[in-house]
């Protein structure tokens, strides 16, 4: 029989505030533990929560962009849960009445040549919890000797974002999480550094026969912390459900783990109901009536999104779909595009070496765009020096792994290494004299109609310039002198 996937995800991002949630408490990150913490966020008895303004006004800006509805009234609640790293044993979340549901995202599949509709259920906004730190046993809970607990993190504004289960398969909801990170991007209400935990991936899934309607029991993946390990971790998890409902086992409805480096999800626990957390209005904050005003001044503010981006790329520089696509990924990206263009680059170009040569370096080193030694700069330097003949697209490739290295501009990098392209022609022709003189063989070929003997003749010349030679004065003096 022939299955198909049902995906979900809910990803927390913690909001860029200067202070938390719910107390004047700073949110650095990586500072030392239990530093960035007041009574309030510390949970004390007899303190009490205030809203933090900005944090709401960020996650309205969210919804808009996520095409939500903001709703006017809504409020917090307490979800009721222990753990060691959450002083208060509830945390302050939102339940009934989200800031901002309904909405949707659309994906482009570039590489699969479609265009997927994500729907968005909610955006709610909730507290971060603390940290626990396991030392020793080589950090495994069950086997650590002891463990540390920082609350710096402790409070800090969290925003959770629910789909509807509408992805089919696992690039897919990679694809959405990319885009929702370069949405989020735009606004700058997040740094969503997967490294940094300030985006978070829990997946949920589900298998049923195609054509069936009904969905089946899902589990959720929790904690993802790569869009790699999303997409292998749902893959492993979509082949181990088929199996399991092939062997006529049942699927339970339980929080996994992925395991990086086995490959392979366990069950961490059974899964919990919403009525389990015991959710109740928190009466500490009163309900939240927004001004209809603030939300259209927020609108107003909403800057340029990745669609939006896309769409300019492509009518501004004349890109196809599928390089204004890659390049507005991410904002990094698509900074670094505009910027080169705008030293006056050839469009075109620089998207060519942008998308093919060094993403591909990136790839190698596991680099983002804004993490390497090439600049906008070095890529328009590079290109205006293809385009002005100064040199051959073939040393272009040979210099950019030093470029890439060490951050040398590609000028310098050609001055000392003398790669200068030549494109005086009687230095070509004298080459051309002698390559012609030497290889009696193949040019009695071409001139018997052999095509191929003059490649051979022009990477002759390629071979003794050391790739210097401008090719299409080479093409063209060959055949002249062959003629
Ligand atoms: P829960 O009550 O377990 O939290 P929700 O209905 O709130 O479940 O959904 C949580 C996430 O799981 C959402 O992203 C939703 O799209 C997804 N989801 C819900 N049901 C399924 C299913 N049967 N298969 C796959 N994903 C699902
Ligand atoms: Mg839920």
């Amino acid at each position: 029989m022939e299955y198909e996937a049902v995906i979900g995800l809910e990803i927390h991002v913690e909001l860029l505030t200067e202070s938390k949630m719910f107390c004047d408490s700073t949110t650095r990150f990586g500072e030392e533990p239990n530093t960035q913490v007041c009574p309030v966020c510390l949970g004390m008895p007899g303190t009490l929560p205030v809203i933090n303004k900005k944090a709401i006004e960020q996650t309205v800006k969210t919804g808009l962009a996520l095409n939500c509805d903001i709703a006017l009234f809504s409020q917090f609640h307490r979800k009721n849960y222990f753990y060691p790293d959450m002083p208060k044993n509830y945390q302050i979340s939102q339940y009934d009445l989200p800031l901002a549901s309904g909405g949707y995202v659309e994906v482009e599949m570039e590489e699969e040549g479609y265009t997927t509709t994500v729907g968005i259920t909610r955006v709610h906004l909730e507290e971060d919890t603390g940290k626990l730190v396991h030392v020793g046993g080589a950090g495994r809970i069950a086997g650590a000797e002891y463990s540390l607990v920082d609350f710096n993190r402790a409070g800090v504004p969290l925003m959770e974002i629910v789909t509807e289960p509408d992805m089919r398969i696992p690039v897919e909801a990679k694809a959405f999480a990319q885009k929702l990170r370069a949405i989020i991007q735009s606004l700058g209400v997040s740094d969503v550094s997967m490294e940094k935990g300030s985006m978070r991936l829990d997946v949920n899934c589900s298998v049923r026969p195609k054509g069936v309607e009904e969905f089946g029991v899902k589990t959720e993946i929790k904690n993802l912390n790569s869009f790699r390990s999303l997409e292998r971790g749902l893959a492993y998890e979509i082949k181990r459900q088929i199996e399991a409902v092939e062997a006529g086992e049942e699927i339970v409805q339980e929080t996994r783990h992925w395991d990086e480096t086995t490959g392979r999800t366990s069950t961490l626990r059974t899964k919990e109901y919403a009525h389990d957390y015991r959710y109740f209005p928190d009466p500490d904050l009163v309900p939240m009536e927004l001004d209809p005003a603030w939300i259209e001044e927020i609108t107003s503010t909403l800057p340029e999104l990745p669609d939006e981006r896309r769409r300019r790329f492509m009518e501004e520089y004349g890109l196809p779909s599928h390089d204004a696509t890659l390049l507005t990924a991410t904002k990094a990206s698509a900074d670094f595009y505009e910027e080169a263009v705008s030293l006056g680059a050839n469009a075109k170009n620089v998207s060519n070496w942008m998308i093919v040569e060094l993403a591909s370096y990136l790839n190698a080193e596991n680099l983002e765009i804004d993490e390497c030694a090439v600049t906008p700069r070095h890529i328009a330097e590079l290109v205006k020096m293809i385009d002005a003949g100064t040199i051959s697209g073939k040393i272009a490739k040979d210099i950019f792994g030093e470029m890439f290295e060490t951050g040398k501009l590609p000028s310098i990098i050609v001055e000392e290494r003398g790669l200068i392209q030549i494109s005086d022609e009687s230095e070509i022709a004298a080459i051309v004299e002698a390559v012609i003189e030497e290889n009696p063989k193949s040019v009695e070929d071409y001139r018997g109609g052999k095509q191929q003997a003059l490649g051979f003749l022009v990477g002759q010349v390629m071979r003794l310039t050391k790739g210097r030679a401008n090719p299409a004065l080479v093409n063209k003096l060959l055949k002249e002198k062959l003629s």
